[in-house]
């Protein structure tokens, strides 16, 4: 353990704040959040329940998605003149899905300096009981709304390795969750961590169609807040998808296009026809 000063003037402090459970704050960030000259935050209604839960009075500065970029200058004054600042979210690790990132590199790029006191992230969090593999993991953040524009975000992550991990909320998670399952196949493993250090924290495991079922037959179950995370997959076609395209031109220099696109359609399943179409392209007799 090392002892470090609790403040240096002139610095932006990042403080996690709970999920759901306050008695997850860190001794460090209560003290930060005590000590700081003034707070930034998400919503000043929300931290104020917080503050007051912690017997603080400080002043608050809004930051969010709509004024953060005004903020820049305002804050880098504050932090010119020596005072110290921390910035919270409405819950858990500013900047991972909350406002944050617009400031922080302003701040960087002005050479001033910002501090993290870490603490509760909602993606480590489910992690870290999920029973998934967490060598890697891809962080999804939230995927978009729209139907169209969400079955393509996960389009292009259905060939990753590493465990995928995405925030949902209530609104949306059945949708989400079938449509993953169309988008990475029914077999696909999967857990769902809702309520994370809450009183209904719940876990649910098994394939993706498995999952759904669990929270279809009880409108209970898709209340609250969610993390989904998905295993990665274990044949990503991308390699194979080269070695194909790799094999199919050794095979041209060697075979007839007839012959080359037979074999190729039944090492990857694509459309024989297709395929032999392809093979007088790549010899230019088209
Ligand atoms: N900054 C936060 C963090 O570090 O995790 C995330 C903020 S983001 C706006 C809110 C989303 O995080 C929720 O919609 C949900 O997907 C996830 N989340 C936050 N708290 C959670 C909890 N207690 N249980 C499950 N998921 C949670």
């Amino acid at each position: 353990m090392t002892s470090v000063p609790l403040l240096q003037p002139g610095t932006l402090y990042v403080v996690a704040t709970p999920i759901g459970n306050l008695a997850d704050l860190s001794e460090r960030a209560r003290q930060v959040l005590a000590a700081v000259d003034l707070i930034a935050c998400e919503d000043t209604r929300h931290t104020q329940k917080l503050l007051q839960h912690l017997g603080l009075k400080k002043p608050l500065l809004s930051v969010h998605d709509h004024n953060e970029r005004d903020r820049i200058e305002q804050v880098a004054e504050h932090l010119t003149n020596g005072r110290t600042m921390a910035l919270v979210s409405d819950a858990g690790t500013p900047l991972i899905s909350d406002p944050g990132y617009p400031l922080v590199q302003g701040l960087r790029q002005k050479q001033l300096t910002v501090t993290p006191i870490p603490g509760v992230s909602a993606l480590i969090t489910a992690l870290s009981a999920a029973g998934l593999p967490t060598d890697r993991f891809a962080f999804e953040g939230f995927l978009p709304h729209k139907s169209g524009a969400k079955k393509e975000r996960l389009e292009n992550v259905a060939q990753e390795s590493a465990t995928l991990v995405f925030y949902e909320s209530k609104h949306r998670i059945l949708d989400t969750l079938s449509v993953m399952a169309e988008v990475f196949g029914e077999e696909r493993e999967a857990c769902v961590a809702r309520e994370l250090t809450k009183t209904f924290e719940s876990f649910y495991h098994g394939t993706l169609p498995d999952i759904l079922e669990q929270l279809q037959v009880d409108a209970d179950q898709q209340k609250g807040e969610f993390v989904v995370m998905v295993a990665g997959n274990k044949n990503p076609q991308s390699n194979s998808a080269i070695n194909i395209d790799k094999l199919f031109r050794l095979l041209l220099a060697e075979l007839p296009p007839k012959k080359a696109a037979a074999i190729v359609a039944e090492v990857s399943g694509e459309n024989k026809k297709e395929l032999y179409q392809k093979a007088l392209e790549i010899q230019g007799k088209v």
